[in-house]
Order: C-alpha cells, then structure tokens, then sequence
C-alpha cells in the first residue's frame, strides 16, 4: 500500500506567524533566517540590508510528522529552501517539494494559487494539504476535480498546527486505509 501524501505548509501550520508578536507560543523557538527568495523579494535593496524572516518553529513538529503513515512533502512558498531552513531545524529529512507555476498568481476561479499546482502534483494520490490560506473555494474545485480522496485542512496561523490536526491526520489515514 503506498500512504497518502501529506503536503506541507510552512507559514501558517510550522510557523505561526499571526500569533501575537510579543508572546513566543509555547514549545517554539525563534530563528531569523534569510532565504535567497525573500533577498529577491525585497529587490533591488542589498542583501546586506535586507530584514531577515522571524521564523517561530517547533522541535518537536519534525518528529511527530515523521510519526504518521504519510509520505511528506513541501508545498510552501520556501520550495527547495524548506529543505535548508526548515526540516533540518525541525528534525525532518529532505523532502520533495511542489515548484510552483504561479508564484502568489491571481487565479481566474479565485481559486488560492496554490491549489490547482497541488493536484496536479499529487496526479491521482489520496493526499491531506496542510494549509493556512486555503479556503471553501479550494475545497470544493478539489473536490470536483481530484480523482481520489484529498483532505484539505485549514490551520489557524496564530496557533500552528495542534493535537487536532495530528488526530485529524491519523484518523483520515486509517480511514482511508
Ligand atoms: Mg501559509
């Protein structure tokens, strides 16, 4: 049996960005990392001068990830950078990762930008998406449009990811089984 997918959102479900900033959530550390892509982002000022991220991560996530019967991937704007700035802090491996067509594109269904390059990459694969942008608009196209079973599972970016969505996680997986 081959597991389902489990895609991965860094900002939001790892790094809960929207929580207050003057109050670290529990469990989390803070790192300030400054990733090639958000230097091109704040072009043309000198990589020198350019403010890097605040990134709160939590230890344990990488385990407890690792723990379920999925097979991970990076759907993030980090693409392949997750695999330098963010699994070696949380204690993943290096894992594949969704390049996106459309960087931050306006979709003509309103769809999030994300979630049409999400099913394609899954092509077929019972998969949950972790996300903290996606909305009903996104659930029901890849409802409509996903040959298989797909979960697509909203996370509160003040909070990250909690028991619950691990519950979640492991109740669909055996459901599916
Ligand atoms: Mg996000």
């Amino acid at each position: 049996m081959t597991p389902p997918l489990l895609l991965i959102d860094v900002d939001g479900p790892l790094n809960p960005y929207a929580a207050p900033a003057t109050r670290r959530p529990e469990g989390y550390g803070t790192h300030h990392l400054l990733p090639e892509s958000w230097v091109a982002r704040n072009a043309p000022t000198p990589r020198s001068k350019v403010k890097p991220l605040r990134v709160w991560l939590n230890p344990a996530h990488g385990p407890e990830l690792l723990s379920l019967p999925y097979e991970l991937a990076w759907a993030t704007t980090w693409m392949d950078e997750a695999n330098t700035f963010i699994g070696p802090r949380i204690g993943l491996p290096e894992l594949p990762y969704i390049a996106w067509s459309d960087l931050f594109g306006e979709d003509p269904d309103g769809l999030h930008w994300k979630t049409r390059d999400v099913v394609a990459w899954a092509g077929g694969r019972p998969f949950v998406w972790l996300d903290d942008e996606l909305g009903p608009q996104d659930i029901e196209w890849i409802a409509a449009h996903h040959p298989g079973p797909a979960l697509p599972l909203w996370v509160d970016p003040r909070t990250g990811l909690e028991e619950l969505h691990f519950a979640a996680l492991r109740e669909w997986a055996e459901e599916e089984d």
